[in-house]
Parts: C-alpha cells; structure tokens; sequence
C-alpha cells in the first residue's frame, strides 16, 4: 500500500467526504479554472441555460471530483457520478441520462475509458441532447430516439491526450489542474485540521504541506496519519518536528517523494546511467505499467525539475542526482 498514493482508499472515504469543500471560495488555488468557472457558472445561471459541458484534466488527487460536485452545488442542481469502465453497453448510459432532471450535472470520472459503442450514443446526446439507442436484438431490435433534457456532462480525465478527439470537440469547457503550491496545501491541511479537531501548528501544517507532493489528496492522508503519530509518540499537537518524525516513519522524504518515486529516479540514474530511457524499459525495469509510470509517478518529477521527458525518452536532471547525493555527470553540469 502505497501511503503516498493519490488513489483513494476505500476506509478514508467518508473522512474524505467530511473535508471536501462544497463551495467555489473554499476550493483552493487552481486560480484560472476557479476565475473561470465563477463566470460561466454565473452566467448560465443567469441566463437559465445548463452550463456547457466541461473536461477537467490532471494527476489523481488533485480536485476534479471535488470541482464537479463544487459545480453542480453553485448551480443548484443534482450530480450524478459515474466512471468511463462501469459504462459497459450504450443501455447504462441511457438509464443514467433519461434520469437526469434539466441543467443537472453528470459527473463521468475516467471518461478516456468509455467504451467505443458508449461513446457513439453520447455523441448526439452532447450536442443536441437527443438519444438514438437500439434496443432488442435479432429481427425485433429497432431504433429508438428520446429527447433529453438539457444537462451538463463534467468529465475527468488524468490527460487530456487520452480523448478521442471527437469527444474532446464536444466539451466547450477545458480545465487544466495543477499541482499546488506549499502555501495552499498548507492552507487546505489547516482547514482539514480544524474539521478532523486536530491539534497542529504553523510549521507542522507547512511540514505536511511541503512533503504532500502538491496533491490535496495526499496532503489530508499525511494529516491523518501525522495525527495518529502526534497521539501515540508526541502530546497530540503536531508540529514540525512531530510531523517530520511522522512523515520519515512513513518513509515520505523531504522533497515529498516517497519509495516509489526514488525507485524510479534511481532505476533512470544507476540502471539507464541517467537515460534518456523509454516508457517501456522503465516499465518493464520497475515491473510498473506505462500508465501509472505516466500519470502518476512522472507529472510530479517533472514538475518539480527531477525528470525530463524529451523525444528520446526519460532523463535525469541534476537535481535528482543532487538529491541522492550522486555525483552529477559532467554533461549534465550548468
Ligand atoms: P481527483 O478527483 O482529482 O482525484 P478529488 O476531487 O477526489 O481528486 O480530491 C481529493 C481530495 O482533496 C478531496 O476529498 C478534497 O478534500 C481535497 N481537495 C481537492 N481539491 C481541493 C481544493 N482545491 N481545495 C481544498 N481541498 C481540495
């Protein structure tokens, strides 16, 4: 079990649910797409219309959930969820979408993953809210075509690029999450602190917020388990030390990076003598998939300045052999 990890753990759920913030002024950072939303979400409330559909795209962890039930809150409507794999045939994304009260929202986590069939009914019933299923089989199948009412699709996804590009036409709003700064984290591990009654200091929340790599999600499961830490082995109020000792337990390192990410930092140095290495000799060296090397493991690196993508294929920057204390390769020196 990866402590760091930005999947969600099926027991923290409804502690998770308890500090997911409802509103558009309690979602913070992501200044661009929280400015933006305030606008359209404003606007096609003024105008009584259901908002346009919207993709939001990002690492795990990082609020696309939480921005669409923050969406379907300020309009005032109801969200329904659902993922891009629990819609196997066309017939459940009908029974979801005849369902569906005008202006709602429905909310379709790893919408790169709808089924191809799936995909070709939601076409028309983007664009024109029209529904054209077949249903039965044999001689007694025939076609038939429903109007639906006019409803918000908010789909998520870890990369843009996994779309098809017919579906992603179809979104009028784009949202781009990004990683947050130690400031927010620090912030959002504050409030969760206050929700969860933890006892925590100026530095112990910036402590967890430096080593969250900038992923709410993570931020609040090292809380958690700071939390239980500062019980046991300290007076119960976390502070930077306290969180430090916690965190080291927990074998998350000062820059947030955790066993995982050095295994895959060190495989690039010490395997691939630094690379540039490919997706799939680095899958296949860390026994990872490509996607979970993808979306998960590398965003963070590389935007911390720890690895490179080029067209050759994965390199190490000086930083990472900096923090290994390795000795950086000349080629690689300013
Ligand atoms: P995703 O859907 O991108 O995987 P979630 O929306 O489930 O991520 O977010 C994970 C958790 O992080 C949420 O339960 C919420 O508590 C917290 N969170 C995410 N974004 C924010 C934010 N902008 N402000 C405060 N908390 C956030």
């Amino acid at each position: 079990e990866r402590i760091i990890s930005a999947d969600t753990i099926p027991d923290d759920d409804t502690l998770e649910r308890s500090i997911r913030p409802q509103r558009l002024a309690d979602y913070v950072g992501q200044p661009v797409a929280r400015e933006q939303m305030e606008i359209f979400i404003s606007a096609a409330r003024a105008r009584g219309e259901a908002l346009d559909h919207v993709l939001i795209f990002g690492p795990p962890g990082l609020g696309k959930t939480t921005l669409s039930h923050i969406i379907a809150q300020e309009l005032g409507v109801n969200m329904r969820q659902t993922s891009g794999p629990v819609l196997e045939r066309p017939g459940d994304l009908a029974a979801l979408l005849t369902n569906l009260d005008p202006h709602d929202v429905l909310f379709v986590d790893e919408i790169h993953r709808l089924s191809p069939v799936v995909e070709e009914v939601l076409y028309p019933a983007l664009e024109d809210f029209q529904l054209d299923i077949m249903i039965g089989e044999g001689p007694a199948a025939r076609s038939i075509k429903l109007d639906l009412p006019p409803f918000t699709l908010v789909g998520a996804t870890t990369r843009a690029g996994l779309l098809t590009s017919p579906l992603r036409d179809r979104f009028g709003i784009v949202q781009r999450l990004e990683f947050y700064n130690t400031e927010d984290l620090a912030y959002i591990v504050r409030r969760s602190a206050r929700i969860l009654g933890a006892e925590l200091d100026e530095d112990g929340a910036m402590e967890i917020a430096r080593r969250a790599r900038g992923t709410p999600r993570i931020a609040n499961r090292l809380l958690r388990r700071v939390r239980d830490y500062a019980q046991i082995k300290a007076d119960g109020i976390i502070s930077a030390p306290v969180a430090d000792n916690a965190l080291n337990l927990l074998d998350v390192d000062a820059h947030g990076f955790d066993a995982q990410d050095r295994r895959l930092l060190l495989a690039v140095m010490e395997k691939f003598d630094g690379g540039p290495v490919g997706l799939d000799s680095l899958a296949a060296a860390l026994g990872e998939e490509r996607g979970t090397i993808e979306d998960v493991i590398e965003p963070y690196l590389i935007q911390q300045g720890f690895l490179m993508r080029t067209p050759r294929g994965r390199m190490a920057t000086s930083n990472a052999y900096r923090h290994f204390g390795l000795r950086v390769p000349s080629a690689l020196e300013a």
